[in-house]
This record gives structure tokens, sequence and C-alpha cells, in this order.
């Protein structure tokens, strides 16, 4: 079982990871009201563009709008997800069930959630993983 200054460790390495990941969130979308957890990325460059878009898309100006667009969407969702993770990871600590895996309720090797605070499972049982 992990001790309970392990666990405190990890709990404030997560909290910080939360709080980078919703910053980084924060500078290219918004919290979606109606779902929580779920972020809309902005788009209010776009949309001022999309009243001259037909000129501009004859001179591949909104191409770019559109790539940088379709970049922030990724990076949205890339971040999303980890804050998934981060937030699964210590709501498992209020719960007390830190540390194990998902599949097959071992426990998680320390070294692993050292590395990965966030991790649900075992390396065995890791599925792909996101980020780290
Ligand atoms: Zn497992």
């Amino acid at each position: 079982m992990l001790d309970q200054k392990t666990i405190d460790e990890l709990k404030t390495a997560l909290e910080k990871e939360r709080d980078l990941l919703t910053k980084e969130l924060e500078t290219i979308a918004t919290p979606d009201p109606n779902l929580p957890g779920d972020w809309d990325i902005k788009h209010e460059e776009w949309e001022e563009n999309e009243i001259t878009s037909e000129k501009e898309l004859e001179s591949g100006v909104n191409v770019n709008e559109v790539d940088e667009d379709m970049k922030n969407k990724a990076l949205s969702d890339h971040l999303e997800l980890r804050l998934k993770e981060v937030n699964d990871a210590l709501k498992r600590i209020e719960d007390k069930t830190y540390g194990i895996c998902q599949v097959c309720q071992k426990e998680i090797p320390l070294e692993r959630l050292k590395a990965n605070p966030a991790a649900s499972t075992d390396i065995e049982h890791s599925p792909k993983e996101h980020g780290i």
C-alpha cells in the first residue's frame, strides 16, 4: 500500500499538473458550461475572418487560419484528455482507490506512479498513454 506521505506528494504533483493544463487550455479554449470537463476552442479570429472569407480564400490567407484552428483543436483535445486523467486520479485519491490498476486491481508500482501520477493501470494493462 502507498503511505500517506507518498500519496500527498503524488497529489501535489497532480494538482500542479491540473493547474498547468487548465491554464494552457484557457489560452485556446473556454470551458463548456453545459458539459463539465469539456472545452470549446476559441474561434474569435476565425469568425472575424469569415466576413471576408471569399476574398481571402482566393489569396490563401484563410487556409492558414483553418490550419491554426485545427492545430488548436488537436492541442485542446490532447490537453482535455490529459486533464481528465489527472482529475480522475485526484478523484481516486479521494476515494482511496488510488494506485490500484483499474483492470486487474493489483497495486501499480510506485516507480510508475512517480513517472506518471495519473496512471490508472499497471504497465501490463496500460492503454496507449497520452503525453508522458
Ligand atoms: Zn493490471
